[in-house]
């Protein structure tokens, strides 16, 4: 695990990708861990959120006015913070990503077996925070984002860099039939090209299961759509595999907590 590297505190548990790390003088990011009861589920449990932004505002300095986390729903909407944005709440809803270039806003992705993506570019001092279930990848909401970040913020996607943090891999997402027909119909050329959808001896009571792997089917369209590979840095840890350390949904049931993925510029 060279990509990334994990403080440990006695409040709070993170970890950094070195590639960003590069840039700490311009940008502050963390995934976060589970440890010491941490956790952003805005439905449940809020005050396990509530003390985890203290704890995160205090570890790194942010305003807790100043953090902004959205009700997600596995959209595709991505919402902007530039010269021209209002800061009205930071609680948001319906948005699954954030693409900020000021220094005065912090923003927080969560996630729990969904994958969460860091863009940046060096160059201009913007990066976009996404959080993309399935739903997230079918949507291409990552590709949203680096479409908006190359039309709006004069990006250059050979600059991107673009970092996955912890999710379900392919071994742990088995899935029924149906998905596997929803990913035919968007990405069919792609999928006879790579191998993105398995098929398994395993049977529940929809019949067969497949395995898909997102990582892989993400990593062919960032390409598509001109990151360089270099610029590709995959945390390679499973949130199911991991479950002590990172939260998962599949995992930890139904009252499952949600980690968290922070982005600010200095
Ligand atoms: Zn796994």
């Amino acid at each position: 695990m060279e990509n990334i590297i994990i403080t440990r505190t006695t409040k709070i548990d993170f970890f950094q990708f070195t590639k960003l790390l590069e840039f700490e003088d311009k940008l502050t990011h963390a995934i976060f861990l589970k440890n010491h009861n941490v956790g952003f589920n805005l439905l449940d449990n809020i005050e396990i959120r509530d003390k985890s932004i203290i704890v995160i505002c205090k570890e790194f300095n942010i305003n807790k006015n100043r953090i902004v986390q959205s009700h997600q729903t596995h959209s595709d909407n991505i919402k902007e913070y530039n010269e021209q944005s209002a800061i009205e709440k930071n609680v948001l809803k319906k948005y699954d990503g954030y693409i900020c270039n000021r220094k005065d806003i912090a923003t927080l992705i969560t996630f729990a077996d969904c994958i969460p993506i860091f863009i940046y570019d060096p160059k201009n001092n913007v990066y976009a925070n996404i959080h993309s279930g399935w739903r997230g990848i079918v949507n291409q909401i990552s590709i949203k984002a680096i479409k908006t970040l190359i039309k709006k913020y004069n990006s250059k996607a050979s600059d991107l860099i673009v970092c996955i943090g912890p999710n379900i891999r392919k071994e742990c997402f088995l899935v029924n039939k149906d998905l596997v027909d929803i990913y035919k119909i968007q990405f069919d050329e792609y999928i006879k090209k790579y191998p993105i959808i398995e098929e398994t001896n395993i049977y529940n009571e929809k019949g067969k299961q497949y395995k898909i792997d997102n990582n892989l089917l993400l990593e062919v369209l960032l390409k598509e759509n001109g990151i360089l590979k270099n610029n590709i840095i995959d945390s390679e840890i499973c949130t199911v595999c991991n479950s002590d350390d990172f939260h998962s949904r599949r995992a930890e049931g139904e009252n499952f907590q949600k980690g968290g993925g922070l982005m600010m510029l200095k």
